[in-house]
């Protein structure tokens, strides 16, 4: 954003990982500029360690002033094993087994969008309106949101897409396509209302990463908490998120049985229908896995790569933590 403009709102959404974890600090305790409120979008499916950093956090913020809101669409656990089929279950990235022995993956998935990014923005324009004194002040604000990636995670970072007329660019782009004068896909006089063109009511910042000096990787956020005299964050995702690899999986069950037990139900639930196998009503033609090797969670072998390899006496490769996914702040479905 130009740094010559100063935001009407400036608001973190917090994933409850470390990125999102250390601007929250970072802000309570003067390192970074304050901020307006730090928004959690809850999907009521988080691990218990992760709530508890969350009220550590909030307990940061509460001191500083600073407030902590959490909002929710409810639980994605609950929405997945739902009987009920509509157009718009919360379809997380599964794994699928193909009818023809192919293997394929939910790719598009509404899981974040529904449960964090959608929230999210309703709570962060209820904060404008709040501000601006009146319903549909976010058109006239300039809302700045903290993202919490760090330099490894650049290619993640997305620019907003909801112009002030509420209309997405990206929808603006599908219908009309890009034609002279158009403005990052958003053509002048959008399609669908009198708008001249794209213009952000919301801009992204990723403060870990360029603007404040620090460009961070996880590894520089991760020492942080620790020269700052804090314990550092679990990472952040849903327990049962098809996303996870076997060092998550292998951890959920040592550590957490019964979450593992509930996990290992849903994947069981999802097979061959529930909701979770819907898609705009219609059923997955495949059958659908929450474990990358596309059999029942129960029966998965939940060793790591590194660990396969040690058994096998060849040593280490690469030590598959690192590879472990973050949903982070409502952007993983990016
Ligand atoms: S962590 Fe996984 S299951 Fe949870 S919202 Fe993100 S992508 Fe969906
Ligand atoms: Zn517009
Ligand atoms: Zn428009």
């Amino acid at each position: 954003m130009n740094p010559d403009q100063c935001p009407d709102l400036r608001v973190l959404s917090y994933g409850g990982g470390t990125q999102s974890a250390a601007l929250a600090l970072m802000s309570a305790a003067g390192l970074m500029p304050r901020l307006d409120a730090v928004v959690f979008a809850d999907t009521e499916g988080e691990l218990p360690e992760t709530y508890a950093y969350a009220e550590y956090v909030q307990g940061h913020l509460d001191r500083a002033g600073i407030p902590f809101i959490r909002v929710s669409a409810g639980s994605l656990e609950a929405a997945l094993l739902s009987p009920v089929r509509t157009t718009s279950n919360p379809t997380p990235p599964a794994h699928v087994l193909n009818p023809d022995g192919s293997a394929g993956k939910v790719l598009g998935y509404r899981c974040s969008y529904d449960f964090k990014r959608r929230v999210v923005t309703r709570e962060v324009k209820r904060l404008a309106n709040e501000r601006g004194g009146r319903r549909g002040a976010w058109k006239r604000m300039l809302v700045e949101q903290w993202l919490g990636f760090s330099v490894d995670e650049i290619a993640r970072c997305k620019e907003t897409t909801e112009c002030r007329c509420g209309h997405s660019r990206l929808r603006a782009q599908r219908g009309g396509g890009d034609g002279p004068g158009a403005v990052g896909g958003h053509r002048p006089g959008c399609d669908r209302c009198e708008c001249a063109g794209f213009d952000p009511w919301q801009v992204n910042v990723w403060p870990l990463i360029k603007d404040f000096g620090l460009a961070f990787r996880r590894i520089d956020t991760i020492r942080w908490f620790a020269d700052n005299g804090h314990p550092t964050p679990p990472r952040s995702a849903c327990w049962f998120c098809p996303n996870s690899r076997n060092v998550r999986w292998a951890s959920l069950k040592d550590q957490h049985p019964d979450l593992w037990d509930r996990a290992c139900e849903l994947d069981e639930h999802i097979r061959d229908g529930g909701a979770f196998n819907a898609r705009g009503g219609a059923a997955f033609a495949g059958q659908m896995f929450l474990h990358s090797a596309r059999i029942p969670l129960r029966e998965a072998d939940l060793r790591s790569n590194a660990e396969r390899q040690i058994d096998a006496g060849q040593g280490t490769l690469f030590d598959e933590a690192a590879l472990a996914v973050d949903c982070i702040g409502g952007t993983c479905f990016t």
